[in-house]
């Protein structure tokens, strides 16, 4: 079993291009795996059950050996006190798991073993040789970077940081476009350094490339995961696209027949909100590949 990380920024489209990976028959898409124990009796699955009674996720969550977070933890759930989650928003990723120190590694890679483990049930399972986890978070890579003899194909997503700050800020429309575009700097800085320091070769997807050719970007990410072309239309990929994954927000997604690129960002931000963005994130922002304009 091998996995496939996802890494990156939310708001990336990883919950279709994960549902369309796993659609090989060699694939399991899972979606944001770490969930998958935080709350089973109440969290939805893709398909719209709860997990807990998902025809896929009810039978393996009823074969660990204990089905929450506290007996089986499968994510680090960090304290999220105001000046604790501010300290994590400042210092983040390698920067929290250095300041938090070895409790943190130890919670950390308890909960990579974890999840490696119910990686390999599910590719058991199902016949399938690679499982994706499409966390997105870099301190989650690090830890599967540390498993012994495991495989890992990360695959490095993006898309321009001012859809990413409006897609942000129509979620959680409390929030400034200063606020939204640090927290979008974070999470690539952090993506860029644990990339840097696990000499780690990640495939490259931008979310606009995506969206102008799916079938090209997901057959690109079965040659760099070494799987064997799926030899399907993409209609047919569509049509065996992964129905149960663990959504990363409450939203029951619905499978896919189009994609469609959203870019809503270009009438909702601001002149303001663009000035605040390009002197802060311009720089990142043209490094990969989108120039302000
Ligand atoms: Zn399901």
């Amino acid at each position: 079993m091998r996995i496939m990380y996802f890494l990156g920024p939310g708001h990336t489209g990883s919950t279709v291009i994960d549902s369309l990976c796993g659609s090989h028959p060699k694939v399991s898409g899972t979606g944001e795996s770490h969930r998958l124990v935080l709350e089973s009796e109440s969290m939805r699955c893709g398909c719209g059950e709860t997990l807990a009674d998902c025809s896929r996720w009810a039978g393996v969550i009823k074969s660990l050996p204990g089905p929450s977070q506290s007996e089986f933890p499968m994510t680090v759930v960090r304290n999220r006190r105001s000046v604790d989650a501010l300290a994590d928003f400042v210092v983040g990723g390698v920067g929290a798991e250095r300041r938090i120190g070895s409790d943190y590694r130890r919670r950390l890679s308890e909960a990579v073993l974890n999840s490696v483990d119910v990686y390999r049930r599910l590719s058991t399972l199902e016949s399938t040789d690679v499982v994706i986890d499409s966390t997105k978070n870099a301190g989650r890579l690090l830890g599967y970077m540390r498993v012994h003899g495991l495989e890992t194909t990360v695959v490095r997503l993006r898309r321009d940081g001012r859809a990413i700050v409006a897609s942000h800020k129509r979620r959680q429309p409390s929030i400034s476009t200063l606020y939204a575009t640090l927290a979008w700097l974070k999470v690539e800085l952090t993506c860029w350094w644990i990339l840097r320091i696990s000499e780690c070769d990640a495939y490259s997807v931008r979310y606009e490339d995506f969206c102008s050719d799916p079938e090209a970007v997901v057959r690109g990410i079965w040659r760099a995961a070494r799987l064997e072309d799926f030899d399907a239309s993409f209609s047919e990929i569509v049509a065996a696209q992964e129905r149960h994954l663990i959504p990363g927000n409450p939203v029951i997604s619905s499978p896919i027949s189009q994609v469609a690129r959203d870019d809503r960002w270009r009438e909702e931000l601001s002149a303001l909100d663009r000035v605040v963005f390009t002197l802060l994130g311009g720089p990142i922002n043209r490094k990969n590949g989108y120039p302000l304009r």
